[in-house]
């Protein structure tokens, strides 16, 4: 499932392909995709130009300027945005307009230079939808989500972890606590900070939390260097298959050795996902020295 890594490649991908566009035109199968695609949309996107794309956790965000508006305004809080997101095999890709029709394409907006922007999704769990002003989609947005992975406010990840009960599988794989990780990540990132996934929230020191969080951080941007990881479908915007998976220390690789002690790694089943990881290198009790902070007590 495409998660933070491979949405972030698509968005780079995109960014110079759509930027400035107009869409002439827009064609969509009866299939539905997880959130319908809406056919009154497609007046609402024809003849709209694209002012930019952007990345919101796993949300592709196309931002358009509001061609009844004159002069059209970008960065508005008015201004409409187009919103997809992958769901598990979705490739949102530009092609020139003659390349013939793949399979299992739902969406084709055809763009004033003879390309076409394309949704294809073979298990259909990815969606297209239009929303009519920004504002509208960043209250919706900002209520699901929480703050994106890059430059997280320390104290505020910290307390966020140690807040709760739930294991750091379940943690990360919140998209309230830190927007954009999925399965892959996390596992890769509990390898990294030599936690085990199956460790209470609660239960970290504060180095650990820290630790845990710049893991976070350092797996996303080596996965973006690497164009993320295709599984399945996965293909970044201009067509292209990502690298990352090469270089995963746990994610699938059940039995096999450990990078850092050659010990087998192990799948346990944890928050509902599969769950891989080294049980000599991610211990499951405390190793750090550090106590938590206990609250002063006033009388
Ligand atoms: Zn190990």
């Amino acid at each position: 499932m495409p998660e933070l890594p491979e949405v972030e490649t698509v968005v780079r991908d995109l960014r110079p392909l759509l930027a400035g566009r107009t869409v002439v035109g827009v064609r969509h199968s009866a299939k539905k995709l997880r959130r319908p695609w809406r056919p009154a949309w497609n007046a609402r996107v024809t003849g709209a130009t694209v002012a930019g794309v952007r990345r919101r956790g796993k949300w592709i965000l196309v931002d358009l300027l509001d061609a009844k508006r004159n002069p059209p305004v970008a960065d508005a809080p008015g201004s409409p945005v187009l919103r997809v997101h992958l769901g598990m095999t979705g490739q949102f890709t530009v092609v020139p307009a003659a390349t013939p029709e793949p399979d299992h394409l739902h969406l084709a907006f055809a763009l004033d230079n003879g390309t076409d922007l394309l949704l294809r999704d073979p298990r259909r769990f990815g969606s297209a939808e239009w929303f009519a002003s920004r504002a509208a989609l960043e209250d919706e947005m900002n209520a699901e989500l929480g703050p994106e992975p890059f430059g997280l406010d320390a104290a505020a990840f910290r307390d966020a972890v140690t807040g709760t009960a739930r294991n750091l599988k379940a943690v990360l794989l919140d998209q309230t606590i830190v927007a954009g990780v999925g399965n892959i990540y996390a596992d890769e990132a509990l390898f990294r900070s030599k936690l085990h996934p199956a460790r209470t929230g609660k239960s970290l020191a504060a180095d650990e939390c820290d630790r845990l969080r710049l893991a976070v951080e350092a797996v996303l941007t080596k996965a973006i260097a690497s164009r993320g990881s295709t599984i399945r479908d996965y293909v970044g915007g201009s067509g292209l298959r990502g690298g990352f998976q090469n270089e995963f220390a746990v994610y699938g690789r059940t039995g096999e050795p450990c990078p850092t002690c050659t010990g087998a790694i192990a799948c346990e089943r944890l928050a509902g996902r599969s769950s891989h990881f080294c049980a000599s290198c991610q211990k499951s009790s405390p190793q750090s020295k550090t106590k938590k902070a206990t609250k002063a007590r006033t009388v």
